[in-house]
């Protein structure tokens, strides 16, 4: 959950994913992607205080279908930025009456879809904000805008700051199954149980109503089945292209059911959505990380001891500790702010990064 307050200390008059409070003084906003934790203080209110100040949120084009399937009228103060190009967005400062200009790039962050990372140039500075990201550390080339090509080298470009998602910044969350180790895992499941009986069917819960859209895309495809989700849910994944042909609303269309809360689950004594499926006939999936706090991930699934006919799996859409160290080694930022860093995480956050930090420097050392 992100704790960050959406002030740049660098660029003051930019917010990013928070719009109460203080932000209201800004002059631009930038939204990373649409979870609630990265969307507080967006209603009906401030896009009135958008309209009336003639200011701009900005987001990707995916991010803008689901704002304007979740708000009417957002559109006329919503810009979507297209991805890994170069944007010039003029702002004001705060407490200055001049527009000034930035430029800012969005990368794709591999969290959920529409999901970036925001790179800002300000007077040279170069601030990364990551918003919530997974990128596979072999993929880390492949980040264009975040190099500088020299000749026909490419180098990791310098940042004066990072801005970067500690959800999982914790040694007991060292190292994470690959998605597509976790999707191998699931299919293998789900597939088992399918293949038993023509009426069995599938239960995903996943512990967010939003989060697990490359998952439900990956299962429907390889299962040739949409994934039935709760009705609100379909109205705006059916206005994304890379989605729209794997949801359905029609709980009989399918037999992968995405469409019931957690709690739902907990009191089960059928589906929900349809009453002649017996319990027996039900199998449980649980994509989750907190269950396998503290233990060897290398084991990707597991059967729940505690619950019947439920199969865990280890599937992340943030980086592990292990993939967060392995990004600060690759770009070496001057200054890291955390920004998933509650309270009661404050210690072990900030003395990991310091323990990450001396480690990057020593190994630098060594290697002179
Ligand atoms: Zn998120
Ligand atoms: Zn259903």
């Amino acid at each position: 959950m992100s704790t960050f307050l959406g002030l740049i200390e660098e660029i003051p008059g930019i917010s990013v994913d928070r719009f109460d409070g203080e932000n209201l003084k800004s002059s631009a906003y930038f939204l990373s992607h649409c979870h609630t934790d990265h969307m507080k203080g967006l209603n009906y209110a401030f896009f009135e205080h958008l309209r009336q100040h003639k200011k701009y949120l900005y987001c990707t084009p995916i991010s803008k279908v689901f704002l304007e399937a979740k708000y009417d009228n957002s559109e006329t103060c919503v810009k979507d930025i297209e991805i890994k190009k170069k944007f010039e967005i003029e702002y004001k400062s705060v407490g200055d009456d001049e527009k000034t200009v930035l430029y800012v790039t969005c990368i794709p962050a591999g969290h959920c879809p529409g999901s970036v990372m925001f790179l800002f140039e300000k007077m040279e500075k170069l601030i990364l904000y990551t918003g919530d990201f997974r990128i596979n550390p072999r993929d880390y080339e492949k980040l264009s805008p975040l190099h500088h090509i020299d000749f026909n080298n490419s180098y990791p470009k310098k940042f004066a700051k990072m801005y970067l998602d500690t959800t999982f910044l914790d040694r007991d969350f060292a190292y994470f199954p690959t998605r597509r180790d976790s999707m191998n895992v699931m299919y293998k499941v789900v597939k088992e149980w399918l293949d038993k009986s023509s009426r069995n069917v599938v239960i995903l819960e996943c512990s967010a109503t939003y989060g697990s859209e490359y998952l439900y895309r990956e299962l429907s495809k390889f299962f040739n089945l949409p994934i039935h989700v709760m009705d609100y849910v379909y109205e705006s994944y059916c206005r994304i292209g890379d989605l729209e042909h794997h949801i359905t609303n029609n709980p009989f269309a399918t037999r992968i059911h995405a469409c019931m809360g957690k709690l739902d689950v907990l009191n089960l004594n059928g589906l929900k959505c349809r009453t002649d499926i017996l319990e027996k006939e039900i199998l449980i999936v649980v994509p989750s990380v907190m269950k396998w706090k503290g233990r060897d991930t290398s084991v990707v699934g597991e059967w729940d001891c505690t619950r019947n006919r439920t199969f865990n799996v280890c599937y992340s859409t943030h980086a592990s500790c292990h993939e967060l160290e392995e990004f600060i080694r690759y770009f070496k930022p001057e200054d890291i702010y955390p920004c998933v860093c509650p309270e009661d995480a404050k210690y072990r956050v900030f003395y990991l990064l310091r323990e990450i930090k001396n480690k990057i420097k020593k190994e630098r050392g060594d290697a002179v």
